[in-house]
């Protein structure tokens, strides 16, 4: 079909819009792709539509070359099986919850595993059954704190979710490094970049995972790769632990008066004028030889507040994305928390805690943390923090810090979590060479579910000895609408948009410039021949609009070629225009079409 822009239900604006953050926004709103409905909820547009679908496509074909088959479940879903994975409490504000008339619960959702893991289960018996994978093309809703960037971040979108069940984990493997693969295909004929990288299950639970993040500097994620070829999500990035101290000889431990020194810079200054260290014993005083314990509070799932105590080098910082993305196995209950340093009402009730002078337990009169019988604060301390290793803590007493409290001898703790900042130049934890940071959106997620899904919704089979196992799934997302947002964002330049060939909306824009009506009349011929030889073809047929406009629009809606006839129509020649290199080329008419199959065909 030749998509007259006379007809062409579209309207292109001059002004960006005053919510747009990002140039994929701005562009795809200006452009006449998507307009807002609500906040993070977008309708699509003819223009829009046929980019969405193209990418749908790409997305088809893999999944049908990996054998997964498509199935559509509702959007709209009944509260039960959520409660029985303790998701419904889990979720917490983060999805829209509905009634019927008669008072039943329901949700939108926010992704389909339980759904998925129950129609398994409803159909199939036996291991003869599997692997099976299926998947769906779906709207997915969210209540996402932040809707930002357009289709970047919606309450609304669009995901691909499949999930894999198999009997056996080397089945789970297989289906995983086949969703892997195909991940990798989808990306590629997309002309999407994405990078692989080693990610924390989260909510999800599950073991393996990996994230498929598309580089930016507007990413929301913050990865870290090394030229060895290691890259991981910061919450991932595990620490180079260093060896356990052997402590059978190292003194003990001495409270020492450090008056105001509430903070690890000014206690390692008097650290360094009151207990000077010899040369031998490692020289002066650093803030790596600190333990700096900070207190976090949890607020759980069911809205109680949680004090957290986390013992790091004095020289790290904090982060709190990486505290909560490792803290799950260290709490009473799964699902959304919230974190944040403790205030001063969670403060107050905590007597026990000296601000600026906190310590872990000491084997001295008064424990305080990660000493069972001590005031049941959760201790937990970074993986640097190895059986054996002397530090300068707070004693528990304003004014008096404790020197060579020994890890393992003088006190203890709940757990060892990855929870400081990941630093430029840190080392890769597989050896593959220092690491630098970089920014990225996630454009997909794989996970090995393994069997939590199945086991809390009883998905069992009869295995090949006829007894009942159960089923270990994985899932996998890949965000649709978020795709098309990513390509506009490594797509464009300051006029407009630059799809490239794989998802634009159409192969070529012919526009007709000026007035006379050959013009129009050759114009309208080479769009029904190109279409003819089997091209999308967009025809900007507009009379009354002047030259300026229409090139602009062609710029702005991003068609890789552009295909101008007017003033040269008199020297038949046309004027074929490359909207990426903006490379123009003046081209006999005859030869015009065969000139823009060629360009499509080799790109
Ligand atoms: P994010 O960390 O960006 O919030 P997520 O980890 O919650 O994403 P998954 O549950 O792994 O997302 O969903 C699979 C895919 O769906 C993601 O990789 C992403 O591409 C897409 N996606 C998730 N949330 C959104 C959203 N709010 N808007 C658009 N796409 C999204
Ligand atoms: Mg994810």
């Amino acid at each position: 079909m030749v998509l007259r822009l006379s007809k062409l239900f579209l309207r292109t604006l001059r002004e960006d819009p005053a919510d747009a953050e990002v140039a994929s926004h701005r562009l795809l709103v200006r452009a006449g792709y998507i307009r807002r409905a609500a906040p993070g909820i977008y309708t699509w547009l003819p223009l829009g539509l046929s980019v969405l679908r193209k990418v749908e496509t790409v997305i088809r074909e893999e999944m049908a070359a990996i054998g997964a088959q498509e199935v559509h479940f509702p959007a709209l879903l009944p509260k039960e099986p959520y409660e029985v994975t303790n998701r419904w409490t889990e979720y917490g504000e983060g999805i829209f919850r509905l009634k019927d008339r008669k008072g039943n619960d329901y949700l939108l959702a926010p992704t389909h595993e339980e759904m998925f893991t129950l129609l398994v289960k409803d159909l199939y018996s036996s291991y003869k059954d599997l692997p099976l994978s299926i998947y769906q093309i779906q709207n997915k809703y969210r209540d996402e704190a932040r809707p930002r960037a357009g289709l970047l971040r919606g309450r609304e979108f669009i995901m691909k979710d499949s999930y894999s069940f198999d009997v056996d984990d080397a089945g789970l493997d297989a289906s995983y490094a086949a969703h892997r693969g195909a991940y990798l295909k989808i990306f590629a004929r997309l002309g999407l970049e994405v990078i692989p990288v080693a990610a924390t299950a989260g909510a999800m639970g599950g073991s393996k995972s990996e994230e498929f993040l598309h580089p930016t500097e507007i990413g929301e994620d913050t990865f870290v790769r090394s030229a060895g070829g290691y890259a991981a999500n910061v919450e991932a990035v595990t620490t180079v632990v260093p060896a356990d101290i052997d402590f059978s000889s190292a003194p003990a431990a001495e409270v020492r008066d450090t008056p105001d020194t509430p903070t690890i810079e000014t206690l390692v200054d008097a650290a360094n004028v009151l207990v000077p260290r010899a040369e031998a014993d490692g020289g002066a005083w650093t803030a790596a030889d600190t333990l700096k314990n900070v207190v976090l509070a949890v607020t759980l799932p069911t809205g109680e507040r949680q004090i957290v105590v986390i013992g790091v080098p004095g020289d790290r910082g904090v982060d709190l994305k990486r505290v909560e993305a490792n803290i799950g196995s260290f709490l009473p209950i799964a699902g959304e928390i919230i974190l944040e340093a403790a205030n001063e009402e969670d403060l107050k009730k905590q007597p026990l805690i000296v601000k600026g002078y906190l310590g872990p337990g000491l084997s001295l009169d008064a424990p305080l943390l990660g000493t069972e019988g001590a005031a049941k604060l959760l201790y937990l301390v970074d993986p640097r923090v190895v059986s054996g290793s002397a530090w300068v803590t707070g004693a528990n007493e304003a004014g008096k810090h404790v020197f060579g409290l020994v890890a393992g001898r003088d006190f203890g703790w709940d757990g060892v979590i990855e929870c400081t900042e990941v630093r430029a130049g840190d080392e890769a934890p597989d050896g593959s060479g220092p690491l630098v940071t970089a920014r990225g959106i996630e454009m997909g997620h794989i996970f090995q579910l393994g069997r939590k899904y199945a086991e809390a919704l009883e998905l069992k089979v009869l295995d090949q000895n006829g007894k009942q196992v159960v089923v270990t799934m994985g899932s996998y997302g890949v965000g649709v609408t978020r795709a098309v947002a990513a390509l506009a964002e490594s797509n464009h330049d300051d006029r407009g948009l630059i799809w490239p060939r794989a998802v634009a909306p159409a192969d070529v824009h012919v526009v007709a410039v000026g007035r006379g009506e050959e013009i129009f009349a050759a114009a309208e011929k080479l769009a029904f021949e190109l279409e003819a030889a089997g091209l999308e073809v967009i025809y900007d047929d507009r009379p009354k609009v002047s030259p300026g406009v229409k090139f602009g629009d062609a710029e702005l809606v991003g068609v890789p070629t552009i295909l101008a006839v007017g003033r040269g129509l008199v020297d038949g020649v046309v004027e074929i225009k490359d909207r990426r290199s903006g490379n123009a080329e003046n081209i006999a008419v005859e030869k015009a079409v065969g000139y823009v199959v060629d360009a499509v065909r080799n790109s």
